[in-house]
């Protein structure tokens, strides 16, 4: 059967690819959706079809599972239209797609700058592991100034976030971009709380983007997954120390990405919505001390938050007026959210941060990394906008 990938018209809109974009337009047995293609290795018919794949004359994705699957190639195909880029390549989760990049681009002797308010896995990847292979490193402000002042004559990498978690800081991209250019180093951000519904670090000049797929992409709280994305040139030679690594997403979570990105447009849109009506509301409110929302003129970003994003994104992170216990005492109050780490899913989640990451750490060595016992960060679901201010209200009231 003649297996044509969906052309949609130019100039589709963002839901009409998400939904369509990247899938075939009939598949094996005409099965609406895209099928788990549940295999560890493929069959040749004959020595000549085996010797026409190795001489690239053929279209089948691969000869073993480790190099590909057809169902892992429809989700990175439509990962790839979301984010508008050329390659996109698919990992069991968001660290292992950080930690490949890193290691494939790195060598000894080079130095990465990672600001300071990025994935704390990412630091700590950087600092205990990658330091053993030769590799230094130092931490910066998420702003281009800093970031250019710690630039060393060994500086291979920036690695940063944007907007950041949990202050959703959004640095200044393009300044990066081109700070990063004039020196000959590479840049990689990870875009998991903008999403490409919001924010498209590669159009600014950005060389490599990840996710975390498992928060706003696939969405639904139920998959772990991560990917890279970026030039053919980059993301094709990360494939081949992914083949040699073995960290490969299986078909299932790919059937699970495929199917929570037909969403997740609309799941988006309505996250940023209630995100920032939230946010405004904790504002306003005499209990909360300082809200942290890029979307609101009070972020120190906002201005940047403006030039670069469609949208602010999901979270919410908040100072309540009190102490950590004061904070326990909203979070146990509230009725929708669930306690919980991670972002991005259906359904809403609530933590501290200092109970949740930082829990080993005393108040002070808190305070020391920027993380106050006040501090609440809010994962907005897709609940309904009115019923998660309301719920805020409640809450608020009882402390
Ligand atoms: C969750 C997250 C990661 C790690 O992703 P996993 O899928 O949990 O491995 C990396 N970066 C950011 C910003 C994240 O939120």
């Amino acid at each position: 059967m003649d297996q044509k990938k969906n052309s949609l018209e130019k100039g589709s809109g963002y839901t009409t690819q998400s939904v369509h974009g990247g899938e075939y337009e009939f598949n094996d047995k005409y099965a609406i959706t895209t099928p788990i293609y549940q295999t560890a290795t493929y069959t040749f018919e004959n020595t000549a079809q085996l010797c026409d794949f190795f001489e690239g004359r053929s279209n089948r994705i691969s000869e073993y599972g480790r190099y590909g699957n057809p169902t892992q190639e429809v989700a990175e195909h439509k990962l790839r239209e979301l984010e508008n880029a050329e390659s996109a390549l698919l990992f069991p989760s968001g660290m292992n797609a950080v930690t490949t990049a890193i290691f494939a681009i790195c060598k000894q002797g080079d130095h990465v700058i990672v600001t300071s308010d990025s994935y704390r896995r990412t630091r700590q990847f950087i600092r205990q592991v990658m330091s053993r292979f030769g590799v230094e490193f130092s931490l910066c402000e998420p702003d281009a100034m800093s970031i250019e002042k710690t630039i060393q004559k060994n500086t291979r990498l920036i690695i940063s976030e944007s907007p950041t978690n949990p202050y959703l800081r959004v640095p200044d991209i393009e300044k990066i971009v081109e700070i990063a250019q004039r020196n000959h180093i590479k840049t990689l951000i990870d875009s998991t709380l903008a999403t490409p519904y919001n924010f498209r670090p590669l159009d600014y000049g950005v060389d490599i983007v990840i996710h975390s797929v498992t928060k706003y992409l696939a969405g639904h709280n139920d998959v772990l997954a991560g990917v890279l994305l970026g030039k053919s040139s980059i993301i094709s030679a990360i494939k081949e120390l992914q083949a040699i690594i073995g960290g490969i997403s299986d078909p299932n979570s790919s059937y699970l990405i495929i199917r929570g990105l037909k969403t997740f447009p609309l799941r988006m849109e309505r996250q940023n919505h209630t995100a920032l009506a939230v946010a405004s509301f904790l504002e306003s409110h005499p209990k909360i001390e300082k809200v942290w929302y890029p979307g609101l003129k009070s972020h120190p970003d906002y201005a940047h938050a403006q030039k670069y994003m469609n949208g602010f994104g999901g979270v919410v992170s908040f100072q309540i007026k009190g102490n950590l216990q004061t904070g326990s005492l909203l979070v146990d109050s509230m009725k929708i959210p669930k306690i919980a780490p991670s972002i991005g899913g259906v359904e809403s989640l609530i933590e501290q941060p200092s109970l949740m990451s930082y829990y080993e750490l005393t108040t002070e060595e808190r305070e020391k990394v920027g993380i106050y016992d006040n501090l609440i960060r809010f994962s907005i679901g897709i609940e309904d906008t009115d019923d998660i201010v309301k719920d805020l209200k409640q809450a608020l009231d009882k402390i």
